[in-house]
């Protein structure tokens, strides 16, 4: 996935220090609700993502810093995805499906094909380009990207990855859970992790109430794909994140409606560093970001090259240029902290 807004804002992503509003508090209520906002990728039959990280209200869940939420598409109708050869840094990509399949090469030299259920995630570090197509059999393109912050001791360090994890379902009263990282329900994905930090799909039947057990120096969101969901017993709409801070040991999660239900469970440990996040960079400072553009733009080694893309407009482009930076430097903004539950 690539983050592909013609004038992308720049977000710095930083958790504790300054106080911050806490509306959703004040009202007495643990539960802070995210609310997406559509964004194209882009091409001539542009796919239409649902992004509730990053947002002004608040830009990381622990380490997780993007979620873009898509589908269920009829590709005949949207294209299905199609992002050319582009570039990331100082994060991972994980990406998490529900229907359909995707075809992702990167300059790593790994080819992988995403299916439904199976954690694939790229470790960008000091960069990387990949390419992420839909692949020619999907009529139905559903699931989930989602980045991961990596903290700047290892940031520079790790190389191109691309690893595969296929979890098997952990069932409870009332539905199941793929736990592709981290540990939860007693299951512990066995894919690295470089801070404390947790991901699952969580399924729930109809009527089904589940008290999950969670590490309560974690913050978490719950993104709810289908299903009437509440959350500590807060309604978090379809396409939405529910987002409760750290020092509760337990979520409740409760299916209200007469279908199942299915969510992806995001937390971990608040980050602790200040991130800046621009296009599809994760940077530390300005001219950090404005050498990655560079680079890029340049061909550069850093990121290397995808061989063997080919994507569904024969037009189209090779590689996916990147947008002008803003004229001014990139300023800091305050994230919110995470809010405390008593
Ligand atoms: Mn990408």
């Amino acid at each position: 996935m690539s983050n592909t807004e013609v004038h992308p804002d720049e977000v710095v992503c930083q958790d504790g220090g300054l106080p911050g509003p806490r509306a959703a508090c004040v009202d007495g209520v643990p539960v802070e609700i995210i609310e997406a906002r559509d964004v194209p990728l882009g091409g001539p039959r542009a796919m239409t993502v649902r992004r509730t990280l990053p947002q002004r209200q608040r830009s990381m869940i622990g380490a997780w810093c993007f979620a873009d939420h898509y589908g269920p598409d009829d590709v005949s109708a949207t294209g299905g995805m199609d992002v050319a050869p582009h570039p990331h840094t100082g994060l991972q990509t994980v990406s998490w499906l529900f229907e359909g399949a995707i075809d992702h090469i990167d300059s790593g030299g790994n080819t992988g094909r995403v299916l439904p259920g199976e954690l694939n995630l790229m470790t960008a570090g000091y960069g990387i380009c990949h390419s992420e197509v839909s692949t020619a059999e999907t009529t139905t393109l559903h699931g989930v990207q989602l980045w991961l912050a990596l903290p700047d001791a290892v940031r520079d360090g790790l190389g191109r990855r691309f690893e595969h994890y296929a979890p098997d379902p952990v069932a409870f009263e009332g539905g199941s859970a793929l736990v592709f990282l981290g540990t939860l329900l007693g299951q512990t994905s066995p894919v690295a992790v470089h801070s404390p930090l947790v991901g699952a799909e969580i399924r729930l039947e109809a009527g089904a109430l589940l008290a999950l057990d969670v590490d309560p120096g974690f913050e978490h969101g719950v993104l709810v794909d289908a299903g009437e969901v509440t959350l500590d017993g807060v309604a978090v709409p379809r396409a939405t994140v529910g987002y409760t801070g750290i020092g509760t040991g337990i979520l409740h999660l409760r299916n209200e409606g007469t279908e199942p239900a299915r969510l992806v469970l995001i937390g971990g440990a608040p980050f602790g560093e200040e991130i800046i996040m621009w296009w599809n960079f994760v940077g530390r400072d300005s001219d950090e970001i404005t050498r990655y553009r560079e680079e890029w733009q340049a061909h550069g080694d850093r990121f290397g090259r995808v061989d063997g893309y080919v994507g569904h407009d024969p037009d189209g482009l090779t590689r996916l240029p990147a947008p002008a930076l803003p004229g001014v430097r990139l300023h800091p903004r305050q994230n919110r902290p995470p809010h405390v539950q008593e």
